[in-house]
């Protein structure tokens, strides 16, 4: 890299790795710290939901990640010995990943770190970020490296250094939330079981959770809650006795298991931006691993940031667009605390609750709620962005642009290039020239965004989105619908690249 860096992004786990890959694919030169000596062997998040497969699948990931995964069609509730619901994934629509990929985090990384020395990008491992200052037009970070102590200065700094974040705590930024009482203990490894490989089974106990999911190679990850005051010496055993008491069907824990024990939490950060600092990931909001949420928000957090940023970064952009970043994912981060922390309490439930949940669990499925609503929500599908109340079929402002076939591609493919999309709908084939014109006018106007005409009313697209009528729809390079009008307008045409500023805040 020539440039000198504008962008310092600490942490190299997957947010700090997709906020530099993002970055330096719109030029933005980035220095990357991590303050470990070397990439993290331990696998924290397995779930990757859609929306956070088609944030990597952007650029060319989604391969090496379905290859280093496996996928999981199904979740699972039992209760007092009998499933109590099932969670379907292949109902999820207008997606071409309808499951969740069962993937271990150090995987995950491992591919991104890839993406990102692919572009050209360094990982600084060993350096750490002690200290930092700022004034109008920059920060002077300190930073601690295998020579020593350095200051340097960037226009920018991004935190991405993980729950214990030393960017938040110099802003002195409150982390506001509480801690479980329980403890946690799992075991990836070999397991001799019935149960199926490629879903996520749930025993809910008064005694706690026990989780099992499949992991790729045949292995799986088993998870339990141990009782406030419980002890337990060694966590193998732990594991293996709850798994025994909690599951009906035997559950043997055979061969080398790599363990973990964890404490749980639900905190967000009150700002995730202050001046030139932001954060984002686990630096802003951490939560119950239930539903595997975690490092999917992050993803998206530092995904809908950095075409900002760069922005930003270019002059195309006033700061307040942060500002609008900051709203969005603080919404977003909010909704996703609130979700899991319900899930984990459900989890722990006894008595009359547990039998009230068991019975709502079971009319969800009957009634097809949990597979209509909380499974695109689980996948991150539903989340929208408050935005102006404009539609067109199935297609609103806020919302993530649907994945449909278009052509013998897919309409997501479009947002590869890293920028702005325009999509026109001619409606019906009698517009189809004159959207034509459109279109080729709109792109002498504005090269930096893609301009792609959906084949007319006959498409499987149209049908798909149900778009009748003749429509302009500008998509954010995050994958977001940002507006949504009419295309022979010329004023409102010519105004769409500066509406990707005008989304706002919320989820
Ligand atoms: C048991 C468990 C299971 C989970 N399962 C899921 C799941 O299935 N799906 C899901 O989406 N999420 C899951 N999560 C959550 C997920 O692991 C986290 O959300 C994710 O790791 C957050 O990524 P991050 O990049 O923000 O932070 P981290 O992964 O914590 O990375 C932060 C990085 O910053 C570095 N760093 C820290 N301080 C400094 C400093 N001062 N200077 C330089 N570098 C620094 C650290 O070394 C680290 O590499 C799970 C979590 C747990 C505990």
């Amino acid at each position: 890299m020539t440039e000198s860096p504008k962008v310092l992004v600490v942490g190299a786990g997957p947010v700090g790795l997709v906020t530099g890959i993002e970055l330096l694919r719109r030029g933005v030169a980035v220095r990357l710290v991590d303050r470990s000596e070397r990439p993290n062997p331990h696998s924290k998040a397995i779930a990757l939901w859609p929306r956070g497969i088609e944030a990597l699948a952007r650029y060319g990931a989604a391969e090496e990640l379905h290859r280093r995964g496996v996928v999981l069609r199904a979740q699972n509730y039992h209760s007092q010995g009998r499933r109590v619901a099932r969670l379907a994934f292949g109902g999820l629509r207008r997606t071409r990943y309808p499951y969740a990929l069962s993937i271990p985090q150090r995987e995950t990384e491992g591919v991104l770190r890839d993406v990102f020395l692919g572009l050209g990008g360094a990982i600084e491992f060993g350096t750490s970020l002690t200290g930092f200052t700022q004034d109008g037009n920059g920060v002077e970070a300190a930073l601690e490296t295998g020579d020593g102590p350095r200051t340097e200065r960037f226009d920018w700094l991004v935190g991405c250094d993980g729950a214990h974040s030393t960017v938040r705590d110099i802003l002195g930024v409150p982390f506001r939330g509480s801690s479980y009482p329980q403890q946690f203990l799992l075991t990836d490894g070999p397991v001799r079981t019935s149960l199926a490989h490629d879903e996520v089974h749930y025993f809910m106990s008064p005694a706690g959770i026990l989780v099992v999911v499949g992991l790729p190679g045949g292995l799986y990850r088993t998870f339990v809650s141990v009782a406030p005051g419980r002890s337990w010496e060694d966590a193998r055993e732990a594991v293996q006795q709850a798994a025994s008491e909690r599951c009906p069907v035997p559950i043997e824990l055979v061969g080398e298991q790599q363990t973990g024990v964890f404490r749980v939490h639900r905190k967000t950060a009150d700002r995730f931006r202050s001046g030139r600092v932001l954060l984002a990931g686990d630096a802003a909001h951490i939560h119950s691993p239930a539903g595997g949420q975690g490092l999917n928000t992050g993803i998206e957090d530092a995904a809908s940031l950095a075409w900002r940023l760069a922005g930003v970064c270019e002059g195309r952009y006033g700061d307040r667009v942060l500002d609008q970043w900051e709203a969005e994912r603080l919404g977003v981060a909010r909704a996703v605390v609130g979700d899991t922390d319900r899930q984990t309490r459900m989890w722990m439930m006894s008595g009359w609750r547990a039998r009230a949940r068991d019975a709502v669990l079971g009319a969800g499925e009957r009634s097809g709620a949990l597979n209509r609503v909380v499974v695109p929500r689980q996948a991150q599908l539903s989340f929208a962005y408050p935005a102006p109340r404009e539609r067109a079929g199935r297609l609103r402002a806020g919302m993530r642009l649907p994945d449909v076939p278009l052509g013998g591609r897919w309409l997501r493919d479009e947002l590869s290039s890293a920028a702005p999309l325009l999509l026109l709908f001619p409606g019906t084939g009698k517009h189809r020239k004159e959207v034509g014109g459109v279109a080729e006018r709109f792109r002498k106007a504005h090269e930096d965004v893609r301009v792609v005409v959906v084949p007319d009313a006959a498409d499987k697209a149209h049908a798909l989105l149900g778009v009748k009528r003749p429509c302009a729809v500008l998509v954010r390079p995050d994958g977001a619908v940002a507006a949504l009008r009419d295309p022979f307008d010329d004023e409102l045409t010519a105004a769409l690249p500066a509406l990707a500023e005008t989304a706002t805040g919320g989820r």
